[in-house]
């Protein structure tokens, strides 16, 4: 079956229902982490690229609490092993300003509360470390989550939840991964934390902007050239038609294949691989977004 969009429902629509539709891919093992909301402290925003902005934040709610407090249960550290490990933003309301925060749902998701509709976002988790997570934001025209980062600033504080649900890079030695800008932060992880024995090849399609892959991507370093190839294709947000050309140069079927972004581009690219030969349990496929629509 395959991956629909993220762990966490948004505010539209119950989150039951999309975490009853997550797929598991049995090439990628899972380890779990208890959901857990966390209020945090904006350290910086820092903008990457016109279209691109990334935001830190710190507070000792990311560290282990608990056991010291003596309460019933120690709350881990959050922890971000793998490299589209994604955080839920509790975003306030667009009109109000009001935030309605989640609940902890049977089987470890999130919920609405009762009467309520939490107003949620995901974003992967570009770096974690030396106490500051930071997520790399695609400023795009409209919405809750571009709302909120028109206007944010250090020191505001936001309640975030997860990373939840890690998963184990395949055990193949090639790797293909495809994405738009919103996957830019999860391929950055992918060609840094990449082990050195897979050969990994890197699609990226973005909007013509000479600012963007630059900034963003990684340089492979010329020891790593002959394992690592990254690619740029310039391409407007949910179109597939440059990246099915691009894969034309790509050697299929591979190892694995990771592809995420705008939820039509990703299902023309998996369509694509499943007719050069790619087994289907071979391909991930996670709709990040939905162009002119909500997921
Ligand atoms: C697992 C996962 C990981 C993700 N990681 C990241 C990440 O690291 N960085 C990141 O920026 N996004 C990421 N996303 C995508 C992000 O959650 C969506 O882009 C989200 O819709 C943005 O919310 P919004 O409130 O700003 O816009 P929405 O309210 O969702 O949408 C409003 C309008 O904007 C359009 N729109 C939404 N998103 C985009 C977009 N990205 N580009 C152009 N138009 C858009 C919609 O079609 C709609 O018309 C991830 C999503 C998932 C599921």
């Amino acid at each position: 079956m395959p991956e629909q969009a993220g762990t966490y429902e948004k505010s539209d629509r119950r989150p039951s229902a999309r975490e009853a539709r997550r797929a598991r891919n049995p090439h990628r093992a899972e380890s779990w982490q208890p959901t857990v909301l966390r209020r945090v402290r904006v350290r910086a925003v820092e903008s990457l690229a016109p279209e691109l902005v990334r935001v830190t934040f710190e507070g000792d709610e990311l560290g282990e609490s608990g056991a010291d407090a003596g309460g019933p249960d120690l709350v881990p550290a959050v922890c971000s092993p793998s490299f589209d490990d994604v955080v839920v933003f509790c975003l306030p309301d667009p009109a109000t300003g009001e935030v309605t925060l989640p609940v902890p749902a049977p089987g470890g998701g999130l919920g609405h509360p009762p009467g309520g509709t939490a107003l949620v976002r995901e974003y992967t988790v570009r770096s974690l470390r030396d106490g500051a997570l930071a997520v790399d934001l695609v400023r795009h025209a409209s919405g809750a989550g571009v709302r909120w980062l028109e206007s944010v600033r250090p020191g505001d504080e936001l309640t975030i939840v997860g990373p939840r649900v890690s998963r184990a890079l395949p055990a193949v030695d090639r790797m293909l991964a495809v994405g738009d800008a919103t996957a830019l932060p999860a391929l950055a992880r992918l060609i840094e934390e990449r082990p050195p024995t897979l050969a990994l090849d890197v699609l990226a399609a973005l909007p013509d902007s000479p600012a963007l892959p630059r900034t963003v991507l990684p340089a492979v370093s010329p020891a790593d050239a002959d394992r690592v190839r990254v690619r740029v294709v310039a391409a407007a947000p949910g179109s597939a038609e440059e990246l099915i050309d691009a894969l034309s140069a790509a050697a299929l079927p591979t190892g694995f294949a990771w592809v995420a972004g705008e939820s039509g581009m990703v299902t023309a690219v998996r369509r694509h691989l499943l007719a050069r030969g790619q087994e289907p349990d071979r391909v991930q496929f996670t709709g990040y977004w939905r162009l002119g629509g909500p997921l």
